[in-house]
């Protein structure tokens, strides 16, 4: 029997939530004002629309329990193992633990568990906090680490909130129409801070417990009040959440079949904060501009090979296109076993950019480690490309009936269920349902509402593909490749010892030597 969860506040003393169904039990009776299809909802937990992506965090404690070795951690701030959501990478094979929990979660649920964007959140503040402090002797790391502590003791799930509306993509925070449309300080007390502003596709808000808010871009002096980062209950008062549709979402409403993956989705929603309070002892940035920019990098850098989850996601669609290929009795055709080939190729390509990024960690001031800044963006980079050509290799072998076929009614209805199992056989062993069954997996993840995980979050999240371009130029190191050509080709040059001035030491991380070495 779970033990009941009424409410999580802050500080509220509950034991520690350990199992999927705990969690689902935490989550009720916050009364959140969740904004669905026009209407209030009473319980999210309870909406056919939302159950699925509350499933899928659920699986993240499920994991934990069964797999403690590959999604929970020892933390040195509670003395107990946590969940690794919840836990500070204090080593490269941290990050390259975190990766591989990725994936068998992306395995398990076959869509975003929406866990990472915290977890990332929290190991960027633990360097970018000491950092301020060191320049400023601000108290932001302590805060930052009883938080910490406190989210481990009670086992929560963390919301990572960056993305703003941004309005005119032109102008940064302090020259837009309406100083609303980046989140801001309104008014600072005694007390804490209140906040005004909304974030956009936020995954996993509203099954979240705690949000941290964070800025989403480079910020000058002019944008001080742009300068905030702290934490909230979900559940404080002042915000309003607005649920993002996700296409064929109301298919959860509907048969079994039909949602293509009945259990699990993900979740993304415009969170709105209308003046709502953050205390002192929950705030980790307040005016300091100059460090949003590392801010943001340190977490794309994490966060951009947590992409790495896609290739769980990507395991589960080449299963299912090499399945309806065995089903329609084609699976050993050689250009079939080819095109799987191919999926497998670009799918480990994802995973083996980013565990590179993860293997290749430096370690901060702070104790943390910090992901390789290139292969992390060459791994999102990659992602916003691959899975969109998985993506058409399942559909190929799939065949057109993935997107003709006819509704569960249909094949529960006497008469024409009956012309439907006759008619839509493959293989004569195989059921006719199971092969539409299969089908509606691969619509599911490449037209259906986990599509929007597997491909457009694909491209935008972590930042669009121009955000990798950008970093990726910041560390090419050019200057240093023309000379390694020039010398071959017996041009005269600069002394090959002499530094190039390019601000990026990415070849230093490359021929530094392993550990144990
Ligand atoms: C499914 C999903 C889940 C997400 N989850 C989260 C989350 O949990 N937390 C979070 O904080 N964020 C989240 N994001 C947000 C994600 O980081 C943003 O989508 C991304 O940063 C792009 O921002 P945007 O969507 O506003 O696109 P836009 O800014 O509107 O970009 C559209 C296009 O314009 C270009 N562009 C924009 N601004 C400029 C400029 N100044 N100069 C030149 N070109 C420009 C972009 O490169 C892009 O090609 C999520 C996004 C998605 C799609
Ligand atoms: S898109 Fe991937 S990395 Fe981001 S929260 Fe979802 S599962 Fe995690």
């Amino acid at each position: 029997m779970a033990t009941p969860f009424k409410s999580v506040k802050a500080g509220q003393a509950i034991e520690q939530i350990r199992t999927g169904e705990q969690y689902i039990e935490s989550l009720r009776g916050r009364k959140l004002k969740v904004y669905l299809f026009g209407e209030l909802v009473p319980e999210p937990v309870d909406h056919p629309v939302i159950r699925p992506s509350v499933n899928a965090v659920a699986e993240t404690y499920d994991l934990a329990a069964r797999n403690p070795e590959l999604a929970s951690a020892q933390s040195p701030y509670t003395g107990e193992r946590v969940n690794r959501f919840l836990h500070v990478a204090r080593s490269a094979e941290d990050l390259v633990m975190q990766n591989k929990m990725q994936r068998r979660l992306g395995q398990l649920t076959g869509t975003c568990f929406q866990r990472c964007v915290g977890m990332d959140a929290l190991n960027t503040l633990h360097s970018v906090t000491f950092d301020i402090d060191e320049a400023h002797g601000t108290p932001y790391h302590k805060r930052f680490t009883d938080f910490l502590a406190r989210m481990q003791r009670h086992g929560y799930v963390i919301g990572g909130a960056m993305t703003d509306v941004k309005g005119d993509r032109g102008k940064p925070p302090h020259q837009q129409a309406d100083p609303d449309l980046f989140v801001h300080v309104s008014r600072r007390t005694e007390e804490g801070v209140y906040i005004r502003g909304a974030k956009a596709h936020q995954t996993g808000c509203i099954n979240s417990h705690w949000l941290i808010v964070m800025p989403t871009l480079r910020l000058g002096p002019e944008d001080r009040d742009y300068a905030i980062v702290g934490a909230l209950p979900v559940d404080a008062p002042g915000i309003t959440y607005v649920y993002g549709r996700q296409s064929c979402d109301t298919r959860s409403m509907e048969g079994d079949i039909d949602a293509g993956n009945r259990r699990f989705s993900g979740q993304e929603a415009m969170i709105v904060f209308d003046d709502a309070f953050i205390p002192w002892e929950n705030v980790f940035m307040d005016g300091e501009d100059e460090f949003a920019a590392p801010l943001v990098e340190r977490f794309t850098c994490y966060h951009r090979r947590s992409y790495v989850c896609k290739t769980g996601v990507g395991d589960v669609l080449i299963g299912a296109a090499a399945t309806v290929a065995d089903y329609n009795g084609v699976e050993k055709v050689s250009h079939i076993r080819d095109k799987l080939v191919e999926m497998t190729h670009l799918n480990e390509t994802i995973y083996g950019t980013g565990v590179a990024a993860s293997y290749q960690a430096t370690p901060m001031k702070s104790g943390a480690y910090l992901a390789d800044d290139m292969l992390a963006n060459v791994c999102k980079h990659h992602v916003t490309k691959l899975p969109y050509e998985i993506g058409r290799l399942a559909q190929d072998l799939a065949g057109g009936l993935m997107v003709t076929l006819p509704s569960e009614k249909e094949l529960g209805h006497p008469e024409v269920g009956r012309i439907l199992r006759k008619y839509l056989k493959g293989r004569a062993e195989i059921a006719t349902e199971d092969r539409m069954r299969i089908l509606r997996l691969i619509e599911n993840m490449t037209l259906g509402r986990n599509a929007v995980g597997y491909l457009t979050e694909s491209m935008h999240g972590a930042g669009s593909p121009q955000a990798q371009r950008i970093q990726i130029a910041r560390q090419m190191q050019i200057e240093t490749k023309k000379r390694m050509a020039k010398g071959l080709a017996g041009i005269a040059t600069e002394p090959p010892d002499e530094p190039a001035a390019e601000g990026t030491q990415y070849l230093d991380r490359v021929f530094r030597a392993v550990d144990g070495d």
